[in-house]
């Protein structure tokens, strides 16, 4: 059995392993910084034409262990007959996968990959096909049937992908897999993944497969008993981001260690985190050397305390005060996740390590508890309750420092005076100077005024999730915005609830197309067959005419100005847009009412 060789230290990186330049060119936009264990392993093998036999899942990166080879041996548009069949169990993988090679053949005109799979018309699938397609992605029942009734033909095949094989096997799908084996070129090489290696499935790799690599993924299995593990399962109406909005102000911290897969997504990370308020810095392989240093020693002396990194960049990181490791993306392997959380729980101090994992992943997650032989509890995200008891908590601790740091005399005299001039009671003289201290900014999340009370539930909280990404909910939609309206338009665009469009898709689209931060757009009222967006007054001409063009759930923005829209919102629409039956079924409040209250300084609080 081969091992494989990323389990040493430094795997081979991509650009040694002879992966063609335009696939190279794909991979250095998508970000990948280092192959995967599954990648390291198997690429090389298909490279020079061996068959696989692999055993991984969904998570590992095992799409792009078969398609980045493939695609580096493959001439688009050669020949009407497809190169390379991937047979996957569902429609899902199907077209996840279908996704995945088109997204690896960015930089190869004329690529053509067809996704066919049951319950979708023919009509498209038999045009697809007529024209010509270098890779079929399908599930086995509709290949056969394509096959049967002469539309797929597999005698040009040079390739063939097994992905999760023993799903197949689970859903009857074996025999439907041999006939295949049996109907395509006896020369096509092979490759067979799967997550565990029943008798069926040796038995089908030792009759179709001819010297094959094999390639499991060794596991190192020790965890320090001083971190604290627990997981959460993405969903609720809580995005990832929101999650780790909530952790980061819930969760008692020193130091912290967000974990993403790809250098751009550290990036985008980092940058949201920091518009949250919090000193964060990315930590990728594309930062020269010098600036990770200077990162590594802000972290150590507390200018920075929240740190976003891949993998590679947060090898051997060894701070102290690291007392958190998040998993946001969760990693290929255990390995990996091992490696992950020793950033933690250095020189005997307790570490807390969080993992985010979304349904699908589940399975990578149990392998990983399993090769860790260690539980990992679930967690539940804190509600809007527990962000708000901290943020009081936080408060009461800034009154606290600001009583023992002294140095008050100035100020007492003058409180006094005040007391003695309006007869005042001492407790609602306080409580106006605390309210000045804190400003406009809302105290609590959910709460109208400043009054300090953590009276929300947690069904609050979920509504509020992800700011404009996950929408907000009826509650969101009842509070305040804390947007300046007099500086907000209205605007209208021709997409509504009818044409499936979520603020998520309106917010991206704003953002994206121009150039808007998130940060500034204000309420978003989705009406029957067009929506309202609040938007700083004086957009650009240019930008206007731009946003006119852009496409929104298939339907182009048309956006225009509502007539006396200044001081006014969406989150009334009736009153301008004369239509009353339309109530508006999403709104969501400002995104500074999520900003935790203290922090202005850049710096987490003390927690
Ligand atoms: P898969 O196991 O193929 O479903 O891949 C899981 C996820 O890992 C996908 O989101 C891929 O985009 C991502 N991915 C694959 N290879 C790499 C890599 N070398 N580095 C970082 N992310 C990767």
């Amino acid at each position: 059995m081969t091992s494989p060789s990323s389990q040493e230290n430094d795997p081979m990186p991509f650009s040694a392993m002879g992966l063609s330049d335009s696939v190279m060119q794909a991979l250095s936009d998508v970000g990948y910084e280092t192959p995967s264990p599954i990648q390291a392993a198997t690429i090389g093998p298909l490279l020079t034409g061996r068959d696989v036999l692999g055993q991984a899942q969904t998570g590992t990166g095992k799409t792009a262990a078969f398609a980045l080879p493939i695609l580096s041996g493959l001439q688009p548009g050669q020949d009407k007959a497809p190169r390379a069949l991937v047979l996957a169990p569902t429609r899902e993988l199907a077209i996840q996968v279908a996704e995945a090679f088109q997204r690896y053949a960015s930089y190869m005109p004329g690529f053509h990959v067809l996704p066919i799979y049951g319950g979708q018309g023919y009509g498209p699938q038999l045009n697809a096909l007529k024209r010509g397609v270098d890779v079929v992605v399908g599930t086995p029942g509709r290949v056969i049937d394509h096959l049967k009734r002469g539309t797929l033909r597999l005698d040009r095949l040079e390739w063939l992908v097994l992905d999760e094989a023993d799903e197949m096997l689970r859903m009857g799908f074996i025999d439907d897999v041999e006939w295949v084996f049996e109907n395509t070129p006896p020369e096509r090489q092979v490759a067979l993944f799967s997550a565990t290696m029943p008798n069926a499935i040796r038995r089908i790799a030792k009759t179709h497969l001819r010297d094959p690599a094999e390639v499991t993924i060794q596991t190192r299995t020790t965890t320090a008993d001083n971190i604290r593990q627990r997981y959460w399962i993405v969903g609720g109406g809580i995005s990832k981001l929101e999650a780790l909005t909530r952790l980061l102000e819930a969760e008692p911290f020193d130091a912290m260690i967000v974990f993403a897969r790809t250098k751009k997504a550290t990036d985008e990370l980092a940058e949201k985190i920091a518009a949250r308020g919090y000193a964060c810095a990315a930590l990728n392989g594309d930062i020269v050397q010098a600036q990770r240093e200077r990162t590594i020693a802000q972290l150590k002396s507390r200018q920075i305390d929240v740190i976003v990194a891949t993998d590679v960049a947060a090898r051997g990181l060894d701070v102290e005060r690291i007392s958190h490791v998040i998993n946001f993306d969760i990693p290929h392997d255990s390995e990996s996740y091992v490696h992950r959380i020793g950033r933690t729980g250095r020189a005997g101090r307790a570490g807390d390590a969080i993992l985010f994992a979304t349904t699908r992943e589940k399975r990578l997650f149990k392998n990983i508890e399993r090769a860790t032989r260690q539980a990992i509890e679930p967690m539940d995200m804190p509600s809007m309750a527990a962000v708000n008891a901290q943020r009081v908590e936080r408060f009461k601790q800034s009154m606290t420092d600001t009583l023992e740091a002294g140095g008050l005399e100035q100020f007492t005299e003058l409180v006094e005076a005040y007391r003695a001039e309006h007869n005042v009671d001492p407790i609602q003289l306080a409580a106006a100077l605390a309210r000045l201290a804190q400003g406009n900014e809302p105290l609590t999340l959910g709460a109208t005024s400043t009054d300090g009370a953590a009276q929300a539930d947690d069904k609050d909280g979920a509504a509020q999730a992800d700011d404009k990404t996950a929408g907000g909910g009826k509650k969101a939609a009842k509070h305040k915005s804390t947007t300046d309206d007099s500086n907000m338009e209205t605007f209208r665009i021709e997409v509504g609830r009818q044409h499936g469009v979520a603020p998520r898709n309106i917010v991206g689209a704003i953002t994206n197309e121009a150039g808007v931060d998130s940060q500034h757009i204000g309420r978003i009222a989705i009406l029957d067959d067009f929506s309202l967006v609040d938007l700083p007054q004086g957009m650009p001409d240019d930008v206007f005419a731009h946003l006119k063009t852009v496409w929104v759930a298939n339907r182009q923005l048309a956006i225009s100005r509502v007539e006396n829209s200044a001081g006014a919102s969406a989150s009334d629409p009736r009153s301008k847009s004369g239509r009353a039956k339309d109530k508006p079924r999403q709104s969501k409040p400002s995104k500074k009412k999520n900003k935790p209250a203290a922090k202005k300084s850049k710096k987490k609080p003390k927690t």
